[in-house]
């Protein structure tokens, strides 16, 4: 990765870990899920109003890193207007991209600006922090309503 798109990335990841988008409730939600990463201290609820199996809005309150915070954000708006099963795969690509980070030229690209975070692969106690809100979505998604935590 070049210094110029690496320097881009910290910048994007500082943006949204100090103003995250969609940080509020839904008074709307269909699904509402807590999670928690013990290991650093994050913590998030998340608010998704799914319907016709299509993530019709997202929003999230809590408090943690830059990294989670910044993770939380992107993914808010990535998700939106996304079936289902197309937030399914990009949970599963984006874990991909922070834990092995063997992902196909498409399936990165796919990622858009969660390539961001693909820097937290180095380091693996922040992996969960990048991670958390999307375990929680993706169990949220399948109906879970007990706190996730990613211990
Ligand atoms: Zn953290």
């Amino acid at each position: 990765m070049s210094d110029e798109l690496r320097s881009l990335y910290q910048e994007m990841i500082v943006d949204h870990g100090r103003h995250p988008r969609n940080f509020k409730t839904l008074d709307n939600a269909t699904h509402t899920l807590e999670g928690f990463n013990p290991l650093c201290g994050d913590q998030l609820k998340l608010f998704l109003v799914v319907e016709n199996a299509i993530v019709k809005d997202v929003a999230f309150t809590g408090q943690g890193c830059a990294i989670s915070m910044a993770s939380a954000s992107i993914m808010s708006q990535m998700i939106k207007d996304k079936t289902v099963e197309q937030a399914q795969t990009l949970f599963e690509n984006f874990h991909r991209l922070v834990t092995q980070g063997d992902l196909s030229e498409l399936q990165q690209d796919s990622l858009g600006k969660l390539q961001a975070l693909a820097g937290v692969k180095a380091f693996p106690s922040r992996i969960k922090c990048a991670t958390l809100a999307w375990h929680t979505l993706s169990k949220s998604l399948a109906g879970k309503r007990d706190p996730v935590s990613t211990e």
